[in-house]
């Protein structure tokens, strides 16, 4: 048993380096570790501002317990946002829609989706072999292996044209100057290939949406993550994309999140 003065001293380091949530953190450590000296490596490499879940392995989302090491982004509770929304906006939750995830990364999106749409089967697209891995990996976890896929490719290249009912994609946003200023998690030990969009951010929206306009059948929904001050930028993308009924959804924190769109039904 960990005495108290133990743990006291170890918040008192996290909070030393400025991990707010220091007794959050510590807290899952301690139901991780099986004893005290893994307490304390674990918490001199969040100290050393590892992400908590890649010292703990994994991390939940919407429902589901995600595996999550170096290779994947580490599934932010932002992103549940777009898996609240999206099942909202079907007519008829136990269809046999046909979703696709574009950089699927842990496939958190996809999965979580899965989840909510009984009859649905889907695909996750990532360009890394090992992001994949976990990916088919969290599909096992969960139980959802036998209704997704998994594929390496370039976002949407080589798939055939409205082939799709539902296509989403968390891609990587962030402005590539902005990236060096990102805490220390972030910056140094989540995969860049999943956070750099460019000079402005916005260089995968330019080529992804109007793909995803391409491969959807008419009737068919997008739905993407943005950075918060994305949303003007990416809806405008959609409507010159040619989808319709373009909306932008905020998450929890109000900001702006999730833009959507429909392919005309016709
Ligand atoms: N929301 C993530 C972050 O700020 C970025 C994810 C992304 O680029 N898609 O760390």
């Amino acid at each position: 048993m960990t005495d108290a003065t133990r743990t006291t001293e170890w918040v008192a380091r996290l909070k030393a380096v400025g991990i707010e949530e220091a007794a959050f953190d510590l807290r899952h450590i301690l139901l991780a570790a099986a004893d005290d000296a893994e307490a304390e490596a674990m918490v001199t490499r969040r100290v050393n501002r590892e992400p908590l879940s890649h010292i703990l392995g994994d991390k939940p989302f919407w429902t589901l317990d995600l595996r999550v090491t170096p290779d994947v982004l580490t599934p932010r509770s932002d992103t549940e946002t777009l898996v609240e929304i999206l099942p909202t906006q079907i007519t008829d939750r136990s269809a046999l829609l046909r979703i696709a995830d574009f950089g699927t990364g842990s496939g958190a999106i996809l999965l979580a989706l899965l989840s909510e749409l009984p009859n649905a089967t889907g695909l996750g697209i990532d360009i890394s072999e090992s992001a994949l891995a976990i990916a088919r990996e969290n599909a096992a976890r969960n139980g959802l292996s036998d209704r997704a896929s998994f594929r390496i490719g370039n976002w949407a290249e080589g798939i055939a044209d409205k082939s799709l009912d539902l296509a989403v994609s968390n891609p990587p946003y962030i402005a590539s100057g902005v990236i060096d200023t990102l805490e220390p998690e972030v910056r140094d030990h989540e995969p860049r290939i999943a956070l750099d969009g460019g000079e402005n951010g916005l260089d995968v929206y330019h080529t992804l949406i109007p793909e995803l306009f391409r491969i959807l059948t008419p009737g068919g929904l997008m739905a993407v993550e943005i950075g918060y001050d994305q949303g003007d930028a990416v809806m405008a993308l959609a409507k010159q994309a040619n989808f319709d009924d373009v909306r932008l959804h905020h998450d929890l924190a109000e900001q702006p999140r999730i833009v959507l769109g429909r392919k005309r039904d016709s």
